[in-house]
């Protein structure tokens, strides 16, 4: 599915001594089946605009629409575009609460009200996505697993309700590095295999910059750089300016070409960092 947002802006706390522009005058398009990488600072409005996408939030002005469906319409149904619109938040581990990984998973499939077999179908899938072996683990309690799976088995929750957006908000926050790869690289091949279209929601350019088609900059509630990683990361000096680095291996090109050699950027691309 497609997005366009239009001109959104958002306060916060409209008409206390507290009111705060989270969401400054934000628009751009997101094509069916792209990934994006949604990037910024603590604090530049990630989290305001992605809980905009589902309807979670309603904007102070501007609108979004989903395909051609303007979402901010009166009357709209929230709880349809929720379907549509997969929504994983930061540490979706917390919400975890069934006995078993099973009924974990599918909890959501559940209350849509297919039946049994359409349940345990769409439960292996989403547990196939994230990796976790469904006649190992599907009577397993969810508090018996390690972080990093128990992380998995939230993500693969909003997944069995096949979503055709997927957005997750910072999915790597708080884990190691093997658990971080590990869930970098199932929605690696969630992207590959499903043409889901996926928002990837991070503070750190090293987990957007190689799996993303294009990156959309926060700062301060505008939505300042957007293009494909390559474009974005043209603007060296603002991306540091607002405390994001790029990632290693464009230094390396660039010094090494100071230095007299003549790396092609194009040939060496951020993957083989
Ligand atoms: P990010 O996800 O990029 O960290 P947020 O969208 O959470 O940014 O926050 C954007 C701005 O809105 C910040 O200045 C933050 O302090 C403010 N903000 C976020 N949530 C609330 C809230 N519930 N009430 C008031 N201000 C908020």
């Amino acid at each position: 599915m497609s997005i366009k947002v239009n001109n959104l802006t958002f306060k916060y706390m409209v008409g206390t001594p507290f009111e705060k522009t989270a969401l400054d005058n934000v628009s751009f398009e997101i094509k069916d089946g792209e990934f994006i990488g949604l990037i910024g600072h603590t604090g530049s409005g990630k989290s305001t605009l992605i809980q905009h996408l589902n309807g979670l939030l309603k904007p102070t002005s501007g609108e979004i629409y989903i395909d051609d469906e303007c979402i901010t319409a009166k009357g709209v149904d929230l709880k349809r575009i929720r379907q549509l619109v997969g929504l994983v938040f930061q540490y979706p581990e917390h919400q975890l609460f069934e006995e078993t990984v099973f009924k974990d998973v599918s909890y959501g499939p559940k209350n849509l009200g297919l039946d049994e077999e359409e349940i345990e179908s769409r439960v292996k899938w989403a547990l196939s996505i994230v990796g976790i072996d469904y006649d190992k683990y599907k009577d397993v309690s969810p508090f018996d697993l390690s972080g990093g799976q128990k992380r998995r088995v939230a993500i693969a929750g909003v997944l069995a309700m096949q979503p055709k957006v997927l957005i997750l908000d910072e999915p790597t926050a708080g884990l190691d590095p093997k658990g971080r790869d590990e869930i970098l690289q199932n929605i690696k091949n969630l992207h590959k295999k499903s043409k889901m279209t996926i928002i990837l929601v991070s503070h750190s350019m090293d987990d957007v910059a190689e799996l993303a088609d294009k990156l959309i900059v926060m700062y301060r509630g505008k939505n300042i750089i957007q293009g494909t990683p390559k474009e974005v990361f043209r603007n060296v000096e603002t991306l540091e300016s607002i405390g994001l680095a790029v990632p290693q291996v464009k230094y390396l090109v660039q010094s090494l070409n100071k230095k007299g050699f003549n790396l092609n950027e194009d040939i060496i691309t951020v993957s083989e960092a």
